[in-house]
């Protein structure tokens, strides 16, 4: 089959590879028609990873059931399926508290907890910028979709992953209908908590960024967007909030956080967001921080400790939450949003290519070129 393959830093190719097949009962084999680049397949493109080379990247992704284990029951062929990007077992302690996101046994490594497709650190699972999948426990991972599947397929996508991820970090914000929220980044995951935010009743909804292409969607889905380029972001939050500060914040970017002139600070949104959010308000932090990045500009850094304000954060009484949103929790009710027209998040989608393009769209959406918002592909 025909797969998106990781061979270096910035460098990926699609190549012929052993096609994906059933390795346990429990599994399913899904024909991928679907799956989108991510801001995190950035981390492991840019080397910023242990991610070993002949590794299939894509973790987002939509298709269609072709086969199945003897030991599925509830999955069937010629079902359509969105999948979460983890990988649960669905009987753990932590998949039975609601965390499928930091599942116990689905992951072989012992001392892990989550395991995803195509990444980095979270278990030997192949991507899905592929032509197929195999997906561990099938009846537990597959999402079915109903009749509309097909017409919406570019909304259903986002399910897999940043639809829910912004939501999660709405609801690690601890937001309330009718306060307000800032969110920092309007890549595709800020777009979807800025989204979510709004969906949520949300009475204001201020979004950071600089990319002017990114900052539009922010105004055409009634947030209001924040140019960092123009001023300090934390002064334009404190004016559009009559000096209140936000109810509470949404951390979008992570470490890869930069100023608007490029220089890397991977502490920056951190930290602003402990000043643009009042006191005792909630953070949310579904950016991702790693414990180690070879890439980062010093040492701290690369050592994954970020010079955070603690002192600050402490004593203004501040909630943080943070890490890999649990699909699961959400993508039943998200996915009944998108059929009953409640939601529409393809709205962020800037590219529709086939699988053969996925190396150009990498480049151009790692430099975040204009109009390069979210990439959609189909294989
Ligand atoms: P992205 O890189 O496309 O978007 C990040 C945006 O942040 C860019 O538009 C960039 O201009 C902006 N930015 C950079 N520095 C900034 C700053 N100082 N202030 C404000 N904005 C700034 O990526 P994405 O796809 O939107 O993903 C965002 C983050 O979310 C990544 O770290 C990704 O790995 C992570 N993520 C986490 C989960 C999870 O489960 N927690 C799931 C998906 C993605
Ligand atoms: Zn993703």
């Amino acid at each position: 089959m025909k797969a998106l393959v990781y061979n270096g830093s910035r460098d990926v190719s699609v190549k012929e590879v052993p096609d994906a097949r059933l390795e346990r009962p429990t599994d399913a084999l899904v024909r991928i028609t679907t799956t989108n680049i991510c801001g995190s397949d950035l981390h492991m493109y840019e080397g910023r990873t242990d991610l070993e080379p002949g590794k299939i990247l894509g973790h987002e992704n939509l298709g269609v059931v072709t086969e199945v284990g003897s030991g599925v029951e509830r999955i069937q062929v010629g079902d359509r399926v969105c999948l979460p990007f983890n990988i649960g077992c669905g009987f753990c302690r932590n998949c039975e508290s609601g965390m499928p996101s930091y599942c116990l046994t689905a992951n072989p490594d012992p001392d892990m907890a989550g395991a995803a497709y195509g990444f980095a650190g979270m278990g030997p699972f192949s991507g899905g910028q592929a032509e197929y999948l195999r997906v561990p426990f099938a009846d537990f991972n597959c999402l079915r979709l109903p009749e509309d599947a097909e017409e919406k397929e570019d909304d259903y996508v986002m399910v897999a992953d940043i639809f829910p991820t912004g939501w999660h970090a709405t609801r690690l914000a601890g937001l309330k209908p009718g306060e307000s929220c800032v969110v920092y980044g309007a890549g595709p995951v800020g777009l979807m908590a800025a989204y979510s935010a709004l969906l949520q009743g949300a009475s204001q909804v201020m979004v950071v960024d600089r990319h002017p292409d990114r900052l539009r969607l922010v105004e055409r889905m009634g947030a209001i967007p924040i140019d960092d380029s123009k001023g300090d972001p934390v002064e334009q939050v404190l004016n559009l909030t009559d000096g209140r500060r936000a109810d509470c914040g949404c951390e979008c970017v992570g470490y890869q956080a930069h100023d608007h002139l490029g220089t890397e600070h991977p502490e920056m949104t951190m930290n602003d967001l402990v000043q643009s959010v009042k006191f005792t308000g909630g953070i949310g932090v579904v950016g991702i921080f790693l414990p180690s990045d070879p890439g980062a500009p010093d040492e701290m850094s690369r050592n994954g400790r970020l010079p955070f304000e603690m002192g600050t954060f402490w004593f203004q009484g501040q909630r943080i939450g943070t890490g890999q949103a649990p699909v699961k929790v959400y993508n039943r009710q998200l996915r009944d949003m998108i059929h009953r027209d409640r939601a529409k998040p393809s709205f962020i989608v800037s590219h529709d290519l086939p699988l053969d393009q996925a190396p150009e769209a990498y480049e151009h959406f790692d430099n975040r070129e204009d109009g390069w918002t979210k990439v959609v592909l189909k294989p």
